[in-house]
């Protein structure tokens, strides 16, 4: 018998699946109720468009039209203005308890109707079904229910003072996370006692016109939430809009650096979450079991369209030949294909559009002298989809070591002490969030100190929660989303008067 070749010891431990054995389809079946074609929500009612134009949401998943979205023109986005102004009069001067009434019957009713806009996320933007039913709709609850908490404890929020309401507020949201994104902008700005308009992403726009029909039964009053939806010229119209009183936006660095441009001297307060290009950190004593799986969730959670997906691997020299073995075999074992699969990993590419850019980058990274590995998985013949992918023998200097890709690609660099690992992941033009993977506690604190990041994870990846707040450093932007720092940047401070 020929001798076998020597196997690792973590190889003999390991149980391979993936494509190696038959998986049944295990295709979600509850119905989405997607209306064939949308209207604006302004002022409580659901309107057609001033411009009478329409565009088409298509379902990355086949390729396939799913509804007609309105395009708002600048006469609607006004219109949703003057609600939005006219409906702050009464519920800036709600109490807070009541207004928190409303804000706990939003999140229960999306607890109540979870699975049909699971479903609708899915189909609207690609995303696996066991991250929009078990991530983005249970998240989306919980911004809801933890702000519904704070809006009758304002005055606990900075000691001393009161937080006094902006206004109208203008957000512009992308369409990675839609309904979560959604959330992370109503939530806190209906708890301070704020009005919206609201412009959500031109690919993903069906669940944010759903959630309007969820505000009504709600009952919140009209005028409080307006969504209005079109592609970048309605979002510059909201934020152009002479009637805010603050613009939040999330999106990309290049339209985040248009927007702060166009809002200097108008005195609107501003905060901006873009790009990212997150160093997820290896060291050699790190659990490798688990940094494996923080590896692969921090970089194909999502498709990888994550603003803070750990898209720079810094893997200590030691362990890299280990780390890469380790990373190919997990690759392997991926399901990508139909997100509605409840078997499915990775799932649809967003758009054609993006699809294109993940394939140029993905290109450069060839053209450069990266060395370029896929799993070799079936992808679905029609639709939009890309095999992860990682890249071994990345140099700094290289785009996809620079750029963000915000899709399922993963850069692989070396390090051999912790100030070149500092030094280089701190070598980028962003700063939104980092993860550190090792066995000493001193190491994690003396890194999370010295990271120019946001959000610094320890041992694992991609964790969130609606009180521990989310922003960024450098070109990832300002301000912060969450906990009583992302209240803070829905209102302006006064003295408390403890006499009332
Ligand atoms: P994007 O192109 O900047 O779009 C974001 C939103 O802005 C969309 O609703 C878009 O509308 C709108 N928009 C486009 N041009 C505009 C303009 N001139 N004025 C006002 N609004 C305008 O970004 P994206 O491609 O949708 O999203 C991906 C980016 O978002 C990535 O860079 C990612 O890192 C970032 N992101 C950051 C966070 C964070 O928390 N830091 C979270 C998620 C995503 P249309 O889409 O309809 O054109
Ligand atoms: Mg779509």
């Amino acid at each position: 018998m020929p001798a076998k070749s020597p196997r690792s010891k973590s190889q003999a431990r390991e149980l391979l699946f993936g494509d190696l054995w038959e998986f049944d389809p295990a295709p979600e079946s509850a119905p989405a109720f997607i209306d064939d074609r949308y209207r604006l929500f302004i002022d409580g009612k659901h309107s057609a468009p001033r411009s009478k134009k329409y565009f088409d949401s298509i379902s990355p998943r086949d390729g396939k039209k799913l509804a007609e979205i309105p395009v708002a023109n600048a006469a609607d986005v006004d219109a949703a203005y003057q609600a939005a102004a006219k409906a702050f009069k009464s519920w800036s001067k709600l109490p807070g308890a009541e207004r928190g009434k409303y804000l706990f019957r939003i999140a229960r009713l999306l607890q109540d109707r979870s699975r049909e806009f699971a479903v609708a996320e899915t189909l609207d933007g690609g995303k696996p079904i066991k991250e929009s039913r078990d991530f983005d709709l249970p998240m989306a609850a919980a911004h809801f229910f933890y702000h519904a908490g704070w809006a009758d404890k304002l005055d606990y929020v900075a000691p001393g003072r009161r937080l006094n309401p902006l206004g109208v507020i203008g957000q512009v949201i992308p369409w990675n996370f839609p309904l979560l994104m959604l959330a992370w902008k109503i939530a806190p700005a209906l708890a301070t006692g704020n009005t919206v308009v609201l412009k959500p992403a031109e690919t993903t726009s069906i669940t944010a016109l759903k959630f309007a029909t969820l505000l009504e039964q709600a009952g919140l009053p009209p005028g409080v939430v307006n969504i209005v939806t079109g592609a970048g010229e309605t979002g510059a119209a909201v934020v152009n809009h002479p009637l805010a009183a603050k613009i939040a936006f999330t999106g990309s660095t290049e339209v985040g650096k248009i927007i702060q441009r166009s809002l200097a001297g108008t005195g609107k307060k501003l905060t901006l979450e873009l790009g990212g290009k997150a160093a997820n950190i290896v060291f050699d004593d790190a659990p490798l079991d688990q940094a494996v799986e923080g590896i692969i969730n921090g970089i194909f959670f999502n498709q990888g369209h994550v603003c803070c997906a750990g898209s720079r691997l810094l893997v200590q020299e030691g362990i890299e030949t280990e780390i890469i073995a380790r990373l190919k075999r997990r690759l392997a074992t991926l399901r990508t294909g139909d997100p509605l699969d409840k078997n499915t990993d990775i799932g649809a590419i967003n758009s054609a559009e993006q699809l294109g850019r993940i394939r140029e980058l993905v290109q450069s990274g060839i053209d450069e002298g990266a060395e370029i590995h896929q799993s070799s998985c079936q992808l679905p013949k029609q639709g939009f989809y890309h095999a992860p992918t990682l890249f071994t023998g990345v140099a700094q200097s290289h785009r996809i070591a620079r750029e963000e890709i915000f899709g399922p690609v993963l850069s692989i660099m070396s390090f051999r002490t912790p100030e070149e690992a500092i030094e280089k992941a701190n070598n980028t033009c962003y700063g939104l969030s980092a993860g550190v993977w090792t066995d000493k506690g001193s190491k994690i604190l003396m890194m999370a100190s010295r990271l120019k990041a946001g959000v610094v994870w320890a041992n694992t990846y991609n964790k969130f929660d609606p009180s521990s707040p989310f922003g960024g450093y450098k070109e990832s932007g300002f301000g912060r989303e969450g906990g009583k720092h992302g209240l803070l940047d829905y209102a302006s401070l006064a003295p408390l008067d403890i006499t009332r």
